[in-house]
This record gives C-alpha cells, structure tokens and sequence, in this order.
C-alpha cells in the first residue's frame, strides 16, 4: 500500500494526503495562533537555521517550554544555540556532536508504548549496534532518575493529524555544547490508531531518525523539503548545517534522514555518514 510505505519512515511528517485531508480544517486555526503567539525573533532564528518554521508551534515537550519545527522540538535555550555565527551551507549535521568516544549510549522506553515501542527499540538498538561505531547504544529501564536516567528517553505524545500531516516522531534539540546526546524523542501514539499504523520496522526506523538527531544529523533533504512533496528553496545560508564528505549534497530519496519517509534502513550514505562521525 503506497500511503503505508510513505509514511513508513518519516518522521517528520508524514504525508497523509488524501486519506486525512478532511481532519486538516479543525486544527489550522489552531496551528495559526499558535503560530501568531511565537516571537518574530525566535522564528527568525530557526528561519536562519534553516528549519521550516511553517508550522512552527509554541509548546511544553519533555518538560520544557520551547518551539516545535517538522519533527524537531528546540527550547528557547537551544534556539539561542542555533542562531547563525557562520555561513556554512550544505547539509548533514549538526556544530555539535557527541563527545567522548567510545561510548555507550543509554536509551530507554515508557512502557505507554507498549510492547510495539518496546520492540522496536530493541529493533533499533540493534540496527545501530550492528554498524560497530565509537557510539553504541544500551537499554535500560524507563523512569530512573539521576545518574541511572537514560541518555535518551523515548516517551509518548498524543497529536492529530493535520494538514494532510502526521508528525511520527519529534526529537528534543540536537546534541549538547558538553557532547551529550539531546535529552530524548517522542513518538506519536496517535500514529498507532490509524489504518497506517506502524509495523515494528517501520516505528524502529522512526526511532533511527530521530536517535539521528539526538546525535547530530538534520534533515538530507533539508533545503528543499523534496521528500515531504514540497520544493522549498530556503536559501544557502546555512547555520550549523555541515556537509560530510563521501555524502551527496543533494536529496538522497532512501536516506533514512530524509524529511519525509520511505526509509526504513540505513542507506549507503547513511552509513557512510555514522563513521565519518562515529
Ligand atoms: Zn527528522
């Protein structure tokens, strides 16, 4: 089924057109004073990053209050991290990277994601483990405070589809100045319900591409937004947005790094990406 398989990887959003078309109405208005409430500045600055600030919303995500851009959410903190210092153009990743290498990454899962969530984290693990990077990954238990807290947290949002739109997955920021992995993602169990609700590869390539950010990578596609059925052009003045070498500079349709699906694996250049880094 064509709409299954779009939808299958993204994580930004996943197109849902025709078949959501009709939930899109009720929630535009509310999208748009969401949209009227952000500060011309702090849009400025994902606009500078060159983040798709369309349907930027101000929102509380993983406790703190901050903005949400495709399947990115960034505090007002990391905004201020963002904003430009330098021209860098081209693509991949992000000023920031996970430090001190090797190194084992804890991850955990609430268990509100059932055993799906929980398979497809052990799913995920593996597809990265299986790559023998610096960086790896481990699971322990969801909920630990302190220093037994996971590296990264996968928790649970509930979010409808809108404007033809599903938002599968939503990342908090991108690495840390100290080389942290951002603090976690969530995925939406509103995805669960619908007749394209996940397979356990499909939710585990999702968590793929957000632990991608977690660790540095934006979008392949993030100048033009190709894979999500849109064209636009943003500019070439790009802020923290790094090109890695041995990788196209253009869109590469079956990175697992694309805005939009259809991947559900690493590509080539996905790989190729993960060592020049890791
Ligand atoms: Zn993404």
């Amino acid at each position: 089924m064509k709409t299954k398989k779009f939808l299958s990887i993204l994580a930004v959003f996943a197109l849902v057109f025709a078949t959501f078309t009709s939930c899109q109405s009720d929630q535009s208005d509310e999208l748009l004073q969401d949209e009227a409430k952000i500060n011309p500045d702090v849009l400025a600055k994902l606009d500078a990053a060159l983040f798709d600030t369309t349907n930027a919303r101000a929102m509380n995500f993983m406790g703190e209050e901050g903005i949400a851009v495709e399947d990115m959410f960034f505090s007002y903190v990391q905004i201020d991290e963002l904003a430009p210092t330098d021209p860098l153009a081209k693509h991949y990743r992000t000023s920031n990277l996970v430090k001190k290498l090797p190194r084992v990454i804890t991850i955990s899962v609430d268990p509100d994601l059932g055993t799906l969530g929980s398979d497809a984290l052990d799913v995920t693990i593996t597809m990265y483990n299986n790559l023998g990077l610096r960086l790896s990954f481990a699971r322990v238990a969801f909920g630990q405070r302190g220093k037994n807290k996971a590296n990264i947290e996968v928790t649970e949002f509930y979010e409808l589809e809108s404007g033809g739109y599903i938002t599968l997955g939503r990342a908090a920021g991108f690495p840390t100045r100290k080389g942290d992995p951002a603090k976690g993602f969530g995925i939406n169990s509103r995805w669960f319900e619908l007749s394209i609700s996940p397979t356990v590869n499909e939710l585990a390539g999702t968590m793929a591409h957000e632990i991608g950010h977690c660790i540095g990578f934006r979008h392949t596609d993030y100048q033009t937004r190709q894979s999500c059925g849109q064209n636009v052009n943003e500019g070439s003045a790009g802020v923290g947005a790094i090109h890695i070498n041995g990788t196209p500079t253009g869109s590469d349709s079956s990175s697992i790094m694309q805005s939009c699906g259809p991947a559900i694996n690493f590509n080539n250049n996905d790989v190729t990406a993960l060592e020049a880094l890791y």
